[in-house]
């Protein structure tokens, strides 16, 4: 039977095929254009005016565009205007707030060269990580819009004769979207979207590097029919965010991001006494560790782990970082690894032919280099440093004797291996587990009952059996993890906008 039998209500995009060579010609015209974009922090739909700043393409350290941030002042404008706009915005029927997603759905499919240049230009990522991108963007609008329709209809509830209990679930106000330069416009737009579908005015940070895909999703947005009143773009520093969080008048947060931020952002939510309690969902990073035993694919292993470590340069919370093989088969294991390494490209993420584009910024870089030649001692195998002027980390593999030697998330194509020996399993679990995090982890095993035992033990969001731990599809495989890796519920998931809104039950003597 046909998925959508199977699955009623599934609605992913189908994406663009890159094989098609008409359809490549399209693509490669459109992110290799020059052309300035102008972005601006957008209180009630009205730029703001202000000293704009350059965006540079970090692959080539040209020009993209600028933007000019928001200060204190817009954020009180747009709080105070957000508050005003969401009572009616809440009153609105859901079916009205979904189809508001599903044209936005439609419009960012419209306009797909543009998006795909700006997440290439902007934000380096490779073309078919582009692509991925605006898929999964489309993938949330319907998928919301979709959830939004079955799960937030009211419920008349149980009781003695005589008495009507309904229960209502309604939007809890003004909710703040932060999100990373990461998934620039899919995570981005996945907040925005789940909290304006559940009825609340939403005020958005995108991360200071891609200022530009986000304005111009913001536009396609309020295109879409969202009131100019109920979405207000806040493009900032962390000066920015901090004036969101501590404004009084943000009655939840949806963010993603690093660890130390999401503890920093529920710490300045409960600074202030008279303040209530607000919901924080908090999606942050991960020691991601990939276990292989001697039962695996080799082959299968190495593509595996090539895609989940090096692909998009390793910048996603989901990206391995830590490979333990069984020792019998490590040696052989990492002699393939290596071959595999050697043939990535290197390159201007523009170029069709590009694997490995580069890291978001020269900050970013400068942390991953400084900390790979303090590793040097250790490295089994790197590749060379590109004669690219961007912001380039060559992928390396980086030897480590324990789980516990790997402290901190290298954001970056660093991966690192260590071995584990026969009848060690339950121990190496165990102590991934005592890290603290859990947000992904791989297993490679033929054996079932490995692969139980594991299921049952690894306490991550996200766990991937005989296959690569990255790219989580929307509605198939609802992405986040817990303890130290964030709060749930998990994006693209069914419980998702259950977070973003407030129960009423409203009993009545009849
Ligand atoms: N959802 C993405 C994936 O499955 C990762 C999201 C992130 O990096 O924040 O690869």
């Amino acid at each position: 039977r046909k998925p959508a039998e199977l699955f009623p209500g599934r609605v992913n995009s189908a994406g663009i095929d890159l094989n098609d060579e008409a359809t490549l010609k399209t693509v490669l015209e459109a992110v290799t254009k020059s052309e300035s974009f102008a972005a601006t922090a957008l209180v009630s739909g009205q730029p703001v005016t202000g000293d704009p700043k350059s965006v540079v393409n970090p692959a080539t350290g040209a020009k993209v565009g600028s933007v000019i941030e928001a200060v204190a002042y817009d954020v009180r404008r747009a709080i105070a205007a957000a508050t005003a706009a969401a009572p009616a915005w809440n009153a609105r029927p859901v079916e009205d707030r979904a189809a508001c997603l599903e044209r936005l759905a439609d419009l960012l499919e419209e306009n797909r060269p543009e998006l795909l240049r700006l997440a290439v230009q902007e934000a380096g990522k490779t073309v078919g990580d582009a692509v991925a991108e605006v898929r999964e963007a489309v993938d949330f609008c319907r998928y919301y819009a979709n959830q939004a329709r079955t799960s937030l209809a009211p419920e008349i509830l149980p009781g003695p004769t005589g008495e009507c209990n309904e229960l209502r679930l309604v939007g809890r106000g003004v909710f703040a979207c932060i999100s990373p330069w990461n998934f620039p416009l899919a995570i981005f737009l996945g907040q925005i979207t789940a909290a304006l579908v559940t009825g609340n005015a939403v005020v958005a940070k995108p991360a200071p590097q891609t200022p530009l895909i986000a304005h111009l999703a913001i536009q396609l947005t309020h295109k879409a029919g969202i009131p100019a009143d109920v979405l207000h773009f806040l493009p900032g520093g962390v000066e920015v965010g901090d004036a969101i969080i501590s404004h009084t008048g943000v009655n939840g947060v949806a963010f993603t991001g690093s660890m130390p931020t999401a503890r920093a952002i529920a710490r300045n939510l409960l600074k202030d006494d008279n303040r209530p309690i607000v919901p924080l969902i908090a999606e942050t990073g991960g020691l991601n560790a990939m276990i292989v035993d001697s039962s695996a694919l080799p082959e299968q292993v190495v593509a595996d782990v090539v895609t989940s470590a090096f692909r998009s340069a390793g910048q996603r919370c989901s990206a391995l970082r830590l490979l333990v093989v069984q020792e019998d088969i490590a040696d052989g294991l990492i002699r393939l690894l290596t071959g595999a390494m050697d043939t990535l490209v290197l390159g201007d993420p523009a170029d069709i032919r590009t694997d490995v584009g580069p890291v978001i910024d020269a900050g970013a870089r400068d942390k991953l280099e400084a900390y790979r030649q303090s590793m040097k001692a250790n490295w089994v195998h790197a590749l060379e440093k590109p004669t690219l002027s961007g912001t380039f980390v060559p992928p390396t593999l980086i030897r480590l004797e324990k789980v516990e030697d790997l402290t901190s998330e290298w954001f970056g194509p660093v991966l690192h291996v260590i071995t584990w020996k026969a009848g060690e399993l339950e121990d190496v679990v165990a102590r991934i587990n005592a890290q603290g995090y859990g947000l992904t982890m791989g297993l490679h095993s033929r054996i079932k009952a490995t692969a139980d035992a594991v299921s049952d033990m690894a306490r991550v969001g996200n766990l991937y059996v005989n296959r690569s731990m990255i790219g989580a599809v929307v509605g198939s495989q609802p992405f986040g993890g817990e303890g130290l890796s964030g709060t749930g519920p998990k994006a693209g998931g069914p419980h998702f906008l259950m977070r973003f809104v407030s129960e009423r039950t409203i009993s009545t003597d009849t």
